[in-house]
């Protein structure tokens, strides 16, 4: 494993600046913003993963990563994102699920992972298509696995 300096790469859980290492150089993630491939890299300050694609010259797009590992296959990434709270504004937000069942969806096109609020205990489906969307969401009462976006 090399250790690589690459300029402007940041940990996107605590920041630090410095050389980050190497894990691979193309990985899929199963919520990523943009298709395309992604390198990962780890932080020897504070041992997280964030993976970076980057699109031309000017355009980045990195975000905390977890790694699922998986008997026999290729391990799971995920992206975590920067959620507030669609009901309460906490930034106080941990992810639940990735791509959850949504039965009003935005647009067909969008997936919707959760996130929880350890605040004021209620759910927030993102998308990430591009950008990060918020919206309340209700479980429904019947089917456990259903959810819906914003309800009234
Ligand atoms: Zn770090
Ligand atoms: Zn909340």
């Amino acid at each position: 494993m090399t250790v690589t300096q690459q300029r402007e790469l940041q940990c996107k859980w605590c920041g630090y600046t410095g050389a980050l290492e190497s894990v691979s150089e193309h990985v899929h993630i199963s919520n990523a913003q943009v298709s395309m491939q992604h390198a990962v890299w780890r932080c020897p300050q504070c041992g997280q993963t964030t993976a970076v694609a980057q699109w031309g010259r000017d355009l980045q797009f990195s975000y905390k990563v977890l790694e699922y590992k998986r008997l026999f296959r290729r391990s799971t990434w995920v992206a975590i994102y920067d959620v507030i709270c669609a009901w309460c504004g906490s930034k106080a937000t941990e992810p639940a699920e990735v791509n959850v069942t949504v039965a009003n969806p935005v647009s067909q096109r969008f997936r919707y992972d959760l996130y929880g609020c350890r605040t004021c205990g209620k759910a927030t489906a993102i998308s990430y298509l591009g950008e990060i969307r918020t919206h309340c969401a209700e479980r429904d009462d019947v089917y456990r696995s259903l959810w819906y976006l914003d309800p009234e």
